[in-house]
């Protein structure tokens, strides 16, 4: 496992700095355009209207429907991020899906977002309520007992959210014994517990991280990717802390069995890698959490099963 730095305070004002400089959608604020500031732009995907999928069960239906279901996390800054005045969507998740939507034929206006938890993933995806899932969701070979991935397109690795003025937690073999709070059905839940933390589970990590603000809990454990994002969201309050502890490719998430669309999405995962898209979206969102920016994932490798 490659070793994570430390994000140094002035890499957090940073990152404050450029948080502050999104429009609600993830594009800059006009304020910031006007006076001039070179916040990272987010890449326009051009919709690829000769799209065809007839194999794909899933694709046709949508296509039939003018209308792309596509699953997500809505509460998780930099990553998957809803804003509950807009309902605007914002976060590289966010724009992987926009990606893909993009290749397979469908304009940013066909794409409705769900809101689906971690414990709800699989069932949501097998029962047909989404069409694809974009979620910090870890490719493995339990999930893919019911599902089917494609990617990888990112990997973070577990690792440890506490209070600013927490010294007795440094990494995973301290939380013996302390109180951890995860979320029910992910990776970081089975993690946690070889270590012999307390584990309480909630549905969300922000509900975790309010826990923590109020000291009902000693520690939030996930991926560092999302870890970093409460982190820079509560600067001064919360910190990150020891090296990672698992490691999380991320996948897209899709019902098990259509192999077209599995081969469509990484398809276009490696065309929007290779033309730089990737890079971009994620200097625009995920990079601004002071989160690492791993090399590329290698789609040829046969992680997706
Ligand atoms: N990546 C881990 C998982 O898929 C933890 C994050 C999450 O719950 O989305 O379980």
């Amino acid at each position: 496992m490659k070793a994570r730095r430390t994000v140094a305070a002035a890499l957090s004002v940073l990152a404050l700095t450029a948080v502050a400089a999104c429009g609600k959608d993830g594009s800059p604020n006009t304020d910031t355009a006007k006076s001039g500031s070179a916040a990272p732009q987010l890449p326009t995907y051009q919709v690829n209207a000769d799209a065809k999928l007839d194999g794909s069960p899933v694709w046709t239906e949508a296509k039939k429907n003018g209308k792309l279901r596509i699953g997500a996390k809505s509460d998780q800054p930099f990553l998957g991020f809803e804003d509950v005045q807009t309902g605007k969507r914002n976060g590289f998740d966010i724009e992987i899906a926009k990606m893909i939507a993009a290749d397979l034929g469908f304009s940013a206006d066909q794409i409705e977002f769900k809101t689906i938890n971690s414990s709800a993933r699989e069932t949501s995806l097998s029962g047909g309520q989404v069409d694809y899932y974009v979620g910090t969701y870890s490719i493995n070979d339990n999930r893919k007992k019911t599902i089917d991935f494609a990617g990888p397109y990112y990997i973070a690795g577990q690792s440890l959210l506490v209070n600013k003025d927490n010294s007795e937690i440094t990494g995973p073999e301290s939380t013996k014994g302390k109180s951890v709070c995860t979320v029910t059905g992910s990776t970081s839940v089975t993690n946690i517990k070889t270590y012999g933390a307390n584990v309480t589970e909630f549905e969300s990590y922000s509900l975790c991280v309010e826990k923590l603000l109020t000291k009902e809990v000693d520690a939030v454990t996930t991926d560092d990717a999302i870890l970093k994002g409460y982190a820079a969201k509560n600067q001064g309050k919360l910190k990150v802390v020891g090296n990672t502890f698992s490691q999380e490719k991320y996948g897209v998430g899709l019902k098990k069995g259509d192999a077209v669309l599995q081969q469509a999405i990484t398809d276009a995962l490696k065309k929007h890698e290779q033309n730089g898209d990737w890079k971009k979206a994620y200097d625009a969102t995920l990079g601004l959490s002071g989160a690492d920016a791993p090399s590329i994932p290698d789609l040829t490798e046969k992680a997706a099963g």
